[in-house]
This record gives structure tokens, sequence and C-alpha cells, in this order.
């Protein structure tokens, strides 16, 4: 049985006292013993914010992005153990708005989940497909390369924390929603992939959270398919109220 895990992408938005703000209103609302994973990434500069005002409550802080080492010379990066350092426990890898805008290629998710792992956080690697990669027969093609390229030489003893967002990037901040059928097609490839080439307890216990434009008004049909067990929220989590709602409707889907 895999638990349900609903995480709230902030992008660039909310500084540290907005940040704050929604952070205490999610706080109040998520009961501590909530049976789900509840996470958010806020913006770099208000993680540490955030992190403070979670600290003790069900939902956990993560960071959007992390350096592929610890330390060094690298002008404008976040360490994952400095992450880890100030509570924070999970981190995303491999954003495609990160793919796209800042070249990131996948030797540089598999050495970002490296990093991430040896800091103990717990990676969350992004996939997903364009609009002219899936209109022209590539979907899966291209989200298998992804997956397969980011865990290339990685031990089977270090997936055990690792979870999957499968995000369309035509689904991204577009209002157009993967279909409850398309996403659990894909979903069920990611984990089909996963137990051809992996242990199968990998494949039965890795959470894949689906991405792309979900909405309370979208999230229950989606969070019933057997093999979405979560969701990555970018636009609605920034609302308390929209972002509990798809809390709620993944605890009823699980
Ligand atoms: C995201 O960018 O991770 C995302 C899912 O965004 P949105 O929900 O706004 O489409």
């Amino acid at each position: 049985m895999r638990r349900p895990f609903v995480a709230g992408n902030w992008k660039l938005n909310r500084g540290p006292a907005d940040a704050v703000a929604l952070a205490e209103a999610l706080r109040s609302a998520v009961s501590p013993s909530i049976p789900a994973t509840v996470a958010v990434f806020p913006t770099t500069l208000s993680v540490h914010a955030v992190g403070k005002c979670l600290s003790g409550s069900a939902v956990a802080v993560g960071v959007q992005d992390v350096a592929p080492v610890a330390l060094g010379a690298w002008t404008g990066d976040t360490s994952a153990a400095m992450a880890r350092a100030i509570g924070c426990d999970f981190a995303l890898v491999g954003h495609s708005e990160r793919r796209a805008r800042h070249q990131e290629s996948i030797e540089s998710t598999r050495a970002k989940i490296v990093a991430v792992l040896d800091a103990g956080l717990l990676p969350v690697l992004c996939v997903g497909e364009t609009l002219d990669e899936r209109q022209t027969g590539r979907a899966e093609a291209t989200v298998l390369a992804q997956l397969a390229g980011a865990l290339d030489g990685l031990p089977d003893d270090r997936l055990s924390g690792l979870s999957l967002a499968y995000e369309p990037v035509w689904a991204i901040g577009t209002g157009q929603v993967a279909t409850p059928d398309v996403a659990q097609a894909m979903h069920a490839t990611l984990r089909g992939w996963l137990g051809a080439n992996r242990p199968v307890w990998v494949a039965e216990d890795l959470r894949i959270l689906y991405g792309g434009s979900v909405a309370p008004g979208n999230a229950a049909e989606l969070l019933a398919m057997p093999d979405i067990d979560g969701a990555l929220v970018g636009g609605a989590s920034l609302d308390a109220a929209s972002f509990l709602a798809i809390v709620d409707a993944a605890l009823r889907g699980a």
C-alpha cells in the first residue's frame, strides 16, 4: 500500500512573509496523524522561514532544485546538504522548467539525485514529454529515457526513498490537464519499466505523482487511478484551500 503524497511546488512565488502566511494556514489545517505525505517546495529564499514555521508539523519542506555537489564554486546554486541542515526532507530534481530554461540534461539529473541522496534528502524526480513529443508518438520513449538516464548506475538500495512525478510539459500551467486515462497509462509504463529493470519492490513501493494543472475540480478522478499515488501541484498550491482540497482528494483516492 503506497501512502499518498501531495506536494506543492510554489516555484518563484511567495517571498518569506507571504510564504510563512501560507505555511501557517497549512500547518493549522493538516492533522499531525494524516495518513499521507504532504510537502511544500517554497522558493529558495523562503525555505528557511517556511521550515521553521512547519517544524514539528505534518507538512514537510523541500527545495525545488539542488547543485550536483554539496558545496564549492557553484555561484547561485542550492546545496542539498545545507537544505538538509535547515530541516528540509525533499528535493525536486529535473523539473521541466529547469530542463528547458536551464538546459538541465539527463546526466545532470543523475548527478543531482546522487547529491540529494548523499545529503539525506528524498528526491522527487520529475519526468515528462513536450506536446511535440506526444503528438509525434515519442511520449513514452522520452519519459523512459529521462527515467533510465537519471537512475543509471544508482544501486537498487538507494531507490527506496525516491518518488517520481510524471508531469507532461503541455499540462503544466496551461489548465490542460491530462485525462485520468492518459496519466494512468504513463504511470503504468513507468512502473512497468521499474518492474522490468529493478527489483519488484522498487516498482511496488515507489510513489508516482501526477503533475500538470491539478486543481480541486480534477484531482479526485486522477487520484482514484491505481498507479497515481499523489500529485505535484503548482498554481493550485498557492492557495491553502485549493491545496488542502487536493490533499483531501488524495486521501479519498488512496
Ligand atoms: C508544476 O510545475 O510542477 C506544476 C504541476 O504546475 P501546475 O500545477 O501549475 O500546472
